[in-house]
């Protein structure tokens, strides 16, 4: 666990999507797929970001609130300062797999499909899920990986209309995977997990919930079920969401 303060600079901003834009910094630091830093805005607070690359270091943000929207106001030349990486990564299990991701919940997921071995790709299938085919995020990115990708929207306007989950029940009915990892809306990782424990499927869920002090767990603001989320996760078996 790394809690010194580092400050980057931003060396290219991209929009994703109307609502996220992605931050590439002149740095790199030694992450493991899951794991999240803490950016500080001076004056303002501290929040917890995914990494999406850890060299260079790429961070994907929603505007929300507050914070991000003075994240989303930063320039190429201009600096951001954090703390991390921290948290408990995704355990990756061989074979074919399964990532189900609801909007910026992609994030990690993106991750953790990049670091498997390009040729090992073809295996990775992903579902990723927004209420419109203007929100979803990081479809190309998981494509130019190799993966194959499956969109839904609430709206039908891309994809297959409905949830991430109808379209994984679908899929876990018909083909066999060895694991599921999930990211995005409490609501859809808990169906998630439901679906896996019943197929007998391993699955894990990043569990991306509030939290102030950021890996140390003292705050008490992100437990749930009697777990700190912040680092006793965000990763954790979907058993916990059961
Ligand atoms: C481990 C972890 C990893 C994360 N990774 C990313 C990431 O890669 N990209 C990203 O954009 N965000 C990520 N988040 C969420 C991010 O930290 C929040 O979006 C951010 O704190 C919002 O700050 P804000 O001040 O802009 O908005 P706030 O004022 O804090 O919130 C604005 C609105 O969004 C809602 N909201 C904010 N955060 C959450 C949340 N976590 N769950 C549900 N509702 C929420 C609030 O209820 C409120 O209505 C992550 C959170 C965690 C815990």
């Amino acid at each position: 666990m790394d809690n010194i303060y580092r400050t980057a600079k931003i060396t290219k901003v991209e929009v994703e999507t109307s609502k996220v834009k992605n931050f590439i910094l002149d740095t790199k630091v030694k992450a493991f797929p899951g794991q999240y830093v803490m950016v500080w805005i001076p004056g303002l607070n501290e929040k917890p970001f995914g990494v999406v690359q850890s060299l260079p270091l790429t961070l994907s943000i929603a505007k929300v609130g507050p914070t991000t929207e003075l994240i989303h106001k930063l320039k190429i030349g201009d600096k951001i300062t954090f703390r991390g990486p921290y948290g408990q990564p995704f355990t990756i299990i061989s074979g074919k797999i399964l990532l189900v991701g609801g909007g910026y919940g992609v994030v990690p997921l993106y991750f953790l499909a990049s670091s498997i071995p390009a040729k090992k790709r073809s295996k990775i299938t992903v579902i990723i899920g927004a209420r419109t085919k203007k929100e979803l995020p990081f479809a190309a990115k998981f494509k130019r990986l190799g993966c194959k990708v499956l969109l839904t929207t609430d709206d039908g306007s891309s994809g297959f209309k409905g949830f991430t989950t109808q379209l994984a029940e679908k899929l876990l009915d018909k083909e066999k995977f060895s694991a599921v990892y999930s990211c995005g809306p409490m609501v859809m990782m808990r169906k998630i997990a439901q679906i896996s424990h019943a197929k007998k499927i391993f699955c894990q869920v990043s569990v991306e919930s509030f939290f102030k002090c950021g890996g140390f767990g003292i705050c008490g603001e992100c437990c749930f079920n009697g777990l700190i989320v912040c680092r006793e996760g965000p990763v954790f078996d979907g058993k916990v969401l059961l």
